[in-house]
């Protein structure tokens, strides 16, 4: 069994965009500068975004983080976000869910300008995936991708299961998996709380992505031996072991499947950290114009 270790590649990828943050600034120009938006006081939201900032400030971008009142306005945050969209000094724009519940959050994703939308959550970027024309792509699935490839985790021909059709993950990797390229040419199965006989679906899988968000949902008599498992899900629960007193739960029961899989990523460290990596990429593409409509 080999583990898919995302902390490792997240900080290699995250040095190779440092490497370009200084010939940016060697050739005079601005560094990219990524602005996170967070409303409210949510526990989980509160360390994501605080390891995002971290995470640029290693690679040499600047970056804002915009604190709002959990009672702000759905119009205040808006009129926020319509002043840094036509702001040219800024390469990305994340607004970091979940949102209250008094703020509808299609209409707020929606109104981040979809050139700066690094989260790749609009629906113009989203209908790009769908098409299959570059632009900004989800960080989750693009992370899980980036370590199947620096992985050479064969792909070709394989059975993909993907549990979850959530639009940040699920449905996008789903696709992704499917492509006519490396990594891709995935035989997929999407499955949902409504799928029958989830066990016989997920025995079959030689590749299985667990984005469900239910604590060590799947065991080892749910998998063939060999398996390689992506596990997405996060899950935070009372700790008396830890500092801070959380700790983090995949979606998978990792020592009890462990033996049986030829790849896995762990919780923490999988595709947690790949997913902030693929944040910074986006925002250097940005910040290069790459995508712009
Ligand atoms: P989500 O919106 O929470 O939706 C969960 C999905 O799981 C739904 O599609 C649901 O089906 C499906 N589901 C629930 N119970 C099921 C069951 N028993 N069998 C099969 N499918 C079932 O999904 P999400 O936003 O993708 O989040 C999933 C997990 O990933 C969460 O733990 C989240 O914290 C984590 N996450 C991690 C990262 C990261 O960077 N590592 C990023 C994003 C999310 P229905 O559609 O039928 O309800």
């Amino acid at each position: 069994m080999q583990i898919l270790d995302g902390k490792k590649t997240s900080l290699q990828i995250q040095d190779e965009i440092r490497d370009e943050v200084i010939e940016i600034k060697a050739s005079g120009s601005r560094p990219p500068h990524l602005v996170a938006i967070l409303v409210g006081d949510n526990g989980a939201s509160e360390t994501y975004v605080r390891a995002k900032v971290k995470a640029c400030k290693r690679v040499g971008f600047e970056s804002t983080l915009i604190r709002l009142e959990s009672n702000v306005s759905q119009c205040e945050l808006i009129a926020i976000i319509e002043k840094i969209n036509n702001d040219e000094n800024h390469d990305g724009l994340i607004v970091q869910l979940p949102l209250p519940t008094h703020i509808d959050e299609k209409i707020v994703t929606s109104t981040i300008n979809p050139n700066i939308d690094v989260d790749g959550f609009h629906e113009s970027n989203l209908g790009k995936l769908m098409l299959n024309i570059p632009s900004f792509l989800p960080a989750t699935p693009y992370g899980i991708l980036e370590l199947l490839k620096r992985y050479k985790v064969e792909t070709s021909g394989k059975h993909c299961v993907v549990l979850g059709r959530s639009n940040i993950v699920g449905t996008p990797i789903s696709l992704m998996m499917s492509r006519n390229k490396f990594p891709g040419n995935c035989t997929v199965t999407l499955t949902h709380s409504k799928t029958k006989d989830l066990v016989q679906i997920t025995r079959q899988a030689d590749i299985l992505i667990v984005a469900l968000g239910k604590s060590e949902f799947i065991n080892s008599d749910m998998i063939k031996s060999g398996v390689c498992i992506v596990d997405v899900g996060i899950t935070r629960v009372k700790s008396n072991k830890t500092k801070n007193g959380w700790k983090l739960l995949g979606d998978v029961n990792y020592d009890n499947v462990k033996e049986k899989c030829s790849y896995i990523t762990p919780v923490p460290g999988g595709v947690g950290p790949m997913t902030i990596a693929m944040l910074l990429k986006n925002t250097l593409s940005s910040f290069r114009k790459d995508f712009l409509v």
